[in-house]
C-alpha cells in the first residue's frame, strides 16, 4: 500500500529477489549491508541501522556497522544506538521490539521505535541487527518478517566469513608450525652430522692406547677441519637468512662490473673446487650495474656449488648479457633437473627436493638467501628445469637500484 502519509512501496517479490541477489553477489557482509540500506529504504522506513557483533575474545558487543539516514542523521550524536536492546537480543536469541511508552508528536527524536533481530545461525550467535525509527508508524508484521529475512541472510554471510577467516588462520598456523618443524629437523640433522665427525675423530686421536702415524693423523685432522667449515657455513647461512628475512642486512651498493666479479670468483673456485668445469659466455662490453659485490658473489657461488653438488658430472654454463634496463645472467647445468611439482617451492626457506639426495649435505637455505639478495637488488631470480635434462637459473639485475 502506498499513500501520502506513508509513502512506502509494498514488499513484493521483486525486492525479495533483489535482496537475495545482493547477498549472493557481494563479497562481504559489510558490502551487502551497504547495498541493502539503499535498497530497502523505499519499502521499510528507518532512520538508523546498526549491526552489533560479538567480539569472540571478550564477548562484548561492538557496533561493527552503522548507517544514519533522514532524521537519524541530524540526531546522530545524541542518539542511543541501541546497544542495550542488542544485548537483550543476543542474550535471549529472540527478536525484540521496543516502542515509545507515550506519543510525543512534537519531538520525534524522543520517540524511537526500535526493532532488533538476532544475527545467528542454529549453532552460533554473532550479534544483532537493529533498526531505529524516530516517530510512528510502528513496524508492521510484514516488515518484521522482512527484517528477519535480512537478518538471516546477513547471519549466513557473516558465518561464512568467520569460517573462512578461521580456516585461513589455521592454515597459516599450520604453515608456521611446519616451517618450525622443518627448521628443527634440518638444523639438528645438519649440526649433528659434522659434530659427530669432529667428536669421533678427536676422541680417536686423543686415545692413549693407540698410536697413529703422521699420515693418519693429518687425514683425521683434515676431516675435522672440513667438518668445522661445514658447521661454520651452516651457522653463517642461518644468520644470513634470518637477517635477510627481517630486512636487517644493509646492502652496500656500488658500481659493479659483473665480468671481473665473475672472473675473480672463478679463479677462487678453481682452487677449492678443481672438479667444477665452468664454461663462460660473457658479452663484451657489458654495462656496469649498481650492486653489492660481496652479496652477488654469494649468489653466484651458491648456484655454482649447487651445480657441483647436484649435477656433479655436468659442465656448468654461465651466460651474461646486457638487456633493456639491466643485465641477465643464466647459470645452466645438464644435471638431473628438478621435478616440476617442486619448482615452485625451490626458493622457500629449508626446502630441499625430497629423496633426491639422501647423501648430499645441505640445509635448504642457499636458494632462499639467493632470492632475498636478488630481491634486495630489485632484480629477479627464476628457474627452468627439466628432469633428465638439467636446470637453468635466470637472474635479472637492474642497471640502477633507485
Ligand atoms: P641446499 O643445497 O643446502 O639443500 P639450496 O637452497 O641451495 O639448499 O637448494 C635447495 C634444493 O634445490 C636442494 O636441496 C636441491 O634439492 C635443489 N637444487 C638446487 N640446485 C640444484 C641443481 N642445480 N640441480 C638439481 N637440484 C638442485
Amino acid at each position: 500500500m502506498t499513500n501520502k502519509e506513508n509513502p512506502m512501496k509494498d514488499l513484493d517479490a521483486d525486492i525479495f529477489f533483489q535482496i537475495v541477489h545482493t547477498f549472493w553477489e557481494m563479497k562481504s557482509w559489510r558490502e551487502s549491508a551497504n547495498q541493502i540500506v539503499k535498497m530497502i529504504r523505499p519499502y521499510f522506513i528507518f532512520d538508523n541501522l546498526v549491526i552489533y557483533l560479538l567480539d569472540p575474545m571478550n564477548l562484548t558487543l561492538e557496533a561493527a556497522f552503522a548507517k544514519a539516514t533522514g532524521r537519524g542523521k541530524s540526531a546522530e550524536a545524541d542518539v542511543a544506538w541501541g546497544e542495550m536492546i542488542a544485548t537483550r537480543v543476543v542474550e535471549s536469541g529472540q527478536i525484540v521490539l521496543q516502542e515509545p511508552e507515550e506519543a510525543n508528536p512534537l519531538n520525534r527524536l524522543k520517540q524511537p521505535y526500535t526493532l532488533a533481530l538476532p544475527l545467528a545461525t542454529p549453532s552460533k550467535v554473532y550479534g544483532a541487527l537493529v533498526f531505529i525509527r524516530f516517530g510512528s508508524p510502528p513496524y508492521s508484521a510484514e516488515q518484521i518478517k522482512f527484517a528477519h529475512m535480512i537478518a538471516r541472510l546477513l547471519s549466513r554471510q557473516i558465518q561464512y566469513e568467520y569460517l573462512k577467516r578461521d580456516r585461513d588462520h589455521l592454515e597459516f598456523q599450520y604453515r608456521v608450525f611446519q616451517v618450525q618443524e622443518d627448521f628443527i629437523s634440518t638444523v639438528s640433522h645438519e649440526l649433528r652430522t659434522p659434530l659427530g665427525f669432529i667428536k669421533g675423530y678427536t676422541t680417536t686421536l686423543l686415545r692413549t692406547d693407540a698410536n697413529w702415524d703422521e699420515k693418519t693423523q693429518r687425514e683425521f685432522l683434515s676431516i675435522i677441519d672440513s667438518e668445522t667449515d661445514r658447521l661454520q657455513d651452516l651457522i653463517a647461512n642461518l644468520l644470513d637468512s634470518a637477517k635477510l628475512q627481517a630486512g636487517q642486512i644493509v646492502m652496500n651498493f656500488q658500481q659493479v662490473r659483473l665480468e671481473s666479479l665473475v672472473n675473480d670468483l672463478l679463479t677462487r673456485l678453481a682452487l677449492h673446487h678443481p672438479g667444477l668445469v665452468i664454461h663462460t659466455d660473457i658479452e663484451q662490453p657489458l654495462k656496469p650495474i649498481q650492486a653489492d659485490p660481496r652479496r652477488l658473489v654469494q649468489v653466484f657461488e651458491n648456484l655454482l656449488t649447487n651445480a657441483e653438488k647436484y649435477a656433479p658430472a655436468s659442465t656448468v654454463y654461465i651466460t651474461i648479457k646486457s638487456v633493456k634496463n639491466g643485465v641477465k645472467v643464466d647459470i645452466r647445468d645438464e644435471g638431473p633437473g628438478i621435478p616440476e611439482k617442486y619448482q615452485e617451492r625451490i626458493f622457500d626457506r629449508f626446502f630441499r627436493v625430497p629423496d633426491q639426495q639422501t647423501n648430499i649435505h645441505g640445509s635448504g637455505l642457499g636458494l632462499f638467501i639467493c632470492r632475498q639478495i636478488i630481491q634486495a637488488h630489485h632484480g629477479e631470480i627464476t628457474l627452468t628445469s627439466k628432469v633428465g635434462e638439467g636446470t637453468t637459473f635466470h637472474i635479472f639485475l637492474p642497471e640502477r637500484i633507485d
